[in-house]
């Protein structure tokens, strides 16, 4: 008997769904486009328990006469590919026919459908791939698909679902993708009978996107259009000051159908150099028209990658499209008038302000850096003491952390600090730099500073013992804070301050779900919020310590922040960086004129910070310049 049979159809079924069917979400994006391929106008699409118990779709599109209706739920059956040469000219969202096989493999299925030119419709059911006898029965128009109990028979696929509200999360998430373009249908999407969305047919892009995002963000969008050399790009871009602390808010189409393309991500990324933070992400929907021969979208099962003829192409008119756009628009200007007296414009010039400074603060930085690198530093060596380093630091201070560095790690000072840095300040050419990040463990000892000055409103000079030390204003508060909660929160959740008047926020579905799963852990840090709406929560508390912030803009971040590292991150660890966010926004930002008063309390609490407690970033707070190194600089040595 030989070793090498060939598998059942059954069984090959089974394993092709591995590729295309990974989880509800994904048959929910298999059944939408057959639907808008099928020219539906109406879609509706009902939930239950994140779709591991229930997905139905109802469309009134051409619908599947008795024949096809068995057809289409046969591997490799479609309507629309007949050649090779269809294959690479791909108009339609489908065109593998096999997603509706797979699904029938795999789960309990329903299909109704019907012609409308036919009388009656047919009725097929399919048992984990077990086809009954299709027959006729009374139907509207289109067709009705109903997946029960995915998985059923296939229990280690089914253990690897999420809880309902991840998968929900995951299903709102290709709704919004498909449904985002197609803004000529209508959808309706429910779960567990509750509606998610109601999306009139015939809206505008615009219109669209405030449903699905809210239309305080839609109002701030700018259009873009471009058309070149065979490329077409058309779209909506936010703002610099809307972003998002991840990529989760680019939408990428081509021809109508929602990608993920790398080149693409960099462009829109290079657009906004400059205009935003270096850990900051921007807000697009961008949408690539370009002939279906110029590009393979048969690279991936889901087909959610592409392959471009020419991505340098794509990359360049894509980056051409946005920057042309963010330097010819006047982003900063309007949002100062009179108007921005208004909450949420008067938070966006804030933010706006925020970006013009960080962009100075980019340049004070660069010239800095270049300033200490010019400055080449001698190396530690030609120094005569111990270690042949000590010199170069020389006070009883610095003597102290010597002593300690050294003797934890078997390097020189400078070797040590050199580890340590991760600033681009310090890491140009690997060689020693004249300055380093301030040790917190020698700040404990360290009496306070006796001189202090500001400097373009981000950084604070001052006189230290030793010598000076330059301290990014906003980096050391957000430290301190950090550390001030971290110990508030052994005692208890922190305070929290009532709205008086809940804040509705407008989420996605995906935010929508972390909300529900971390209300607890928000309750710790302070933040009370639930559900309003579909697709908005109401804030009605939030961390007393940002007064000053926008609620809106501090849960959005909260939700980002929960929704990505959710699974990925232990309780305690999500529980750090939502500190860390908190932190972020309530700490002086760069820009912030300082008093003499706030300068020497925020001086003041720099020995409170404890080097062996988290540090997130890893970022230095503080640069020094001892007085011998001064010294040396100025060759009086
Ligand atoms: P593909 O979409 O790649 O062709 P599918 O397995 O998703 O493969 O669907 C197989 C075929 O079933 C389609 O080509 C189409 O002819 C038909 N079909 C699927 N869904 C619908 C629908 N909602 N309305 C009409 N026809 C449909
Ligand atoms: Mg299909």
């Amino acid at each position: 008997m030989p070793y090498i049979a060939v598998l059942s159809q059954h069984l090959v079924n089974k394993i092709a769904a591995g590729e295309v069917v990974e989880r509800p979400a994904s048959v929910v994006k298999e059944l939408l486009e057959n639907s808008l391929d099928a020219g539906a106008k109406r879609i509706n699409l009902e939930i239950e328990d994140g779709g591991k118990k229930l997905i139905r779709i109802t469309d009134d599109g051409c619908g599947m006469d008795a024949e096809d209706l068995q057809l289409a739920f046969t591997p490799h059956a479609t309507s629309k590919i007949r050649s090779d040469e269809d294959l690479f000219a791909i108009k339609t969202m489908g065109f593998r026919g096999e997603a509706l096989a797979s699904i029938g493999s795999v789960s309990q299925v329903e299909a109704i459908s019907r012609p409308a030119e036919n009388q009656e419709g047919y009725r097929l059911t399919i048992d984990g791939g077990e086809f009954t006898p299709i027959a006729p029965t009374a139907a509207p128009p289109g067709t009705s698909i109903t997946i029960r109990n995915l998985f059923f028979n296939t229990p280690a696929r089914r253990k690897f679902l999420r809880a309902t509200n991840t998968e929900m999360g995951h299903i709102s998430d290709q709704f919004t993708r498909i449904a985002l373009p197609a803004t000529s249908v209508q959808f309706i999407l429910t779960h567990n009978n509750r509606q998610l969305h109601h999306l009139p047919e015939n809206q505008s892009l615009i219109e669209r996107v405030g449903m699905l995002f809210g239309n305080d963000m839609a109002a701030e969008l700018m259009s873009i259009r471009r058309k070149d050399r065979g490329v077409e790009i058309t779209g909506l871009v936010a703002p610099p000051s809307r972003s998002k602390p991840n990529t989760q808010g680019q939408y990428i189409f081509l021809n109508g159908r929602c990608i993920r393309d790398r080149f693409t991500s960099h462009a829109i990324r290079e657009a906004y150099r400059g205009l935003m933070e270096i850990n900051r992400q921007p807000i697009v929907f961008i949408f690539i028209a370009l002939a279906p021969d110029a590009v393979d979208v048969n690279v991936h099962p889901a087909k959610a990658e592409v392959r471009f003829a020419d991505s340098n192409l794509i990359h360049g008119q894509v980056l051409a499209a946005i920057r042309d756009k963010l330097l010819s628009s006047d982003l900063s200007r309007p949002l100062r008038g009179a108007d921005s007296l208004t909450p949420s414009s008067f938070i966006t010039a804030d933010e706006e302000e925020e970006n013009e400074i960080s962009d100075n603060k980019q340049r004070v930085r660069q010239a800095m850096a270049d300033f200490f690198r010019n400055a080449r530093p001698q190396p530690p060596s030609v120094n005569p003491h111990k270690n042949g380093s000590t010199g170069n630091l020389g006070t009883r201070a610095a003597g102290r952390m010597l002593a300690k560095t050294s003797a934890a790690e078997n390097l020189s000072p400078w070797e040590n600090r050199g580890q340590e840095a991760r600033d681009t300040i310090y890491t140009h050419s690997g060689e020693p730099q004249t300055i380093s990040p301030i040790n917190p463990e020698e700040l404990t000892e360290a009496p306070p500073p006796h001189r202090f000055m500001q400097v373009h409103n981000a950084y604070l000079v001052a006189e230290s013992d030793d010598g000076l030390i330059i301290i990014d204003q906003h980096a050391l508060h957000e430290r301190i804070l950090y550390e001030q909660m971290h110990r508030r929160l052994q005692e208890g959740p922190l305070p929290s301050q009532r709205c008086l008047i809940p804040e509705v926020v407008d989420v996605t579905g995906r935010q929508m779900a972390a909300l529900e799963e971390a209300t607890e852990l928000l309750a710790e840090l302070g933040v009370t919020a639930e559900p309003f709406g579909p697709t908005s929560i109401a804030v009605q508390g939030y961390p007393a310590m940002l007064e000053k912030t926008n609620p809106a803009d501090f849960i959005r971040d909260v939700l980002d922040v929960l929704s990505e590292q959710r699974g990925k991150l232990t309780r305690e660890e999500l529980l750090h960086s939502l500190l860390d966010t908190l932190a972020c926004k309530a700490a002086v930002k760069a820009g912030d004129p300082l008093t003499d008063d706030e300068i020497s309390a925020l001086l003041a609490q720099r020995p409170a910070i404890d080097r062996h407690d988290n540090c997130p970033h890893g970022r230095p707070t503080t640069l020094r310049l001892s007085r011998s190194q001064l010294e040396k600089e100025f060759k009086r040595t």
